[in-house]
């Protein structure tokens, strides 16, 4: 690989990292979509025909529940890549938007859509308590 701006090139990696990790979330949550509405089809007549297991269908709410509330997580994690994306395209990328320090590579690794570094977050996550 030519190394000609390094900072760039780091840039550019996680630019599709991040759309690839949008990409995977889009297509899970057409898949949960797809999901439940195959479940709803499928259980419709189940539930009117077997109205006594009640056990069953409180599972199966259960089930539903979790998979919007899952929904609605990766919604909010397709918010953060999106305004991961706009940093690098606004070239603040890396930089906390408390500080406006640079993040730890290795935290921007784990995390290639965070917007803060340690300290701010756990000053965020301090006063959440
Ligand atoms: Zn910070």
């Amino acid at each position: 690989m030519p190394q000609k701006s390094p900072a760039h090139d780091k840039n550019e990696q996680f630019k599709k990292i991040l759309l690839k990790s949008k990409e995977d979330i889009v297509h899970d949550i057409k898949n949960m979509a797809a999901v439940n509405s195959a479940d709803n089809k499928d259980k419709g007549g189940d539930v009117s025909g077997h109205a006594m297991h009640i056990a069953d269908v409180a599972t199966d709410m259960y089930d539903r529940e979790f998979s919007l509330g899952l929904a609605s997580n990766e919604r909010e994690l397709l918010n953060r890549i999106d305004a991961a994306l706009k940093r690098i395209a606004e070239k603040t990328y890396g930089l906390c938007v408390v500080c406006k320090k640079a993040i730890l590579a290795a935290r921007l690794k784990a995390l290639p859509y965070v917007e803060t570094c340690v300290k701010c977050q756990e000053d965020i996550e301090n006063k959440k308590r």
